[in-house]
């Protein structure tokens, strides 16, 4: 077994395990029999080593389900379950049907779903413009996940963003824009193309090394 901390609360009625950098967290009801509680426990032994894994990797990825919390647009709203799914803005909350807590995979679908609206609201609201100032003749815009990359633009001037942008802040994702409609007149990443990029975003570079530094943040565990 794995030494943990144990938080006995009143309220809980259900066992809980939380990995996070400061070590295993374990919350349980007060009264629960803690035999049945180690028990558990031993079954979640090959979960916990692979969430120590990718912590100690650096690789830190968000767990809403987990951490009650999620970006979006580089602030954290609040994560819960609900009758439906939606997104308050004024509450800065998250939402996601209860029906979907019974698997992971669910509720991540769920979730990118709704990640996927509110990237595709804003790239909506300024991508015309800016496509038409950069003379960029964008032939249609999708959204899709994607492991490695923030966007993509075809040789055919057809444009994907990553819907996990929804999480970073709007400024990142105007870079991101800028980015793949300079693509539209030069494929590849030339000095050309940098130098069209810093025209129609002068801090360009602030916005390449924030993508370094913060953009695993963005990702959204699987398990
Ligand atoms: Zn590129």
């Amino acid at each position: 077994m794995f030494e943990y901390q144990l938080k006995l609360s009143k309220k809980r009625k259900t066992v809980a395990l939380k990995v996070t950098a400061k070590g295993i967290h374990v919350y349980a009801p007060y009264g629960a029999c803690m035999t049945e509680v180690e028990r558990w426990l031993s079954t979640k032994k090959p979960w916990v080593e692979a969430q120590q894994k990718r912590l100690s990797v650096g690789v830190q990825v968000q767990t809403p389900w987990q951490s009650n919390s999620v970006l979006i647009f580089g602030e954290e709203y609040a994560f819960s379950f609900g009758a439906s799914s939606y997104i308050d803005h004024q509450k800065k909350h998250v939402v996601v049907k209860t029906s979907t807590r019974s698997s992971v995979k669910s509720i991540r679908v769920e979730l990118i779903n709704l990640l996927a609206v509110e990237l595709e609201q804003y790239i909506d609201s300024k991508l015309h413009q800016l496509s038409t100032q950069m003379n960029a003749p964008v032939a249609n815009v999708k959204f899709r996940e994607y492991k490695s990359r923030w966007g993509s633009c075809s040789s055919q001037y057809a444009l994907t963003f990553n819907i996990l942008l929804a999480g970073a802040p709007k400024r990142m994702v105007d870079y991101v824009m800028v980015h793949e409609l300079a693509h539209c007149h030069i494929l590849s990443h030339s000095r050309e193309f940098w130098q069209l990029v810093g025209q129609y975003d002068s801090n360009y570079k602030e916005a390449v090394n924030w993508f370094k530094e913060n953009g695993k943040q963005l990702f959204i565990a699987k398990d």
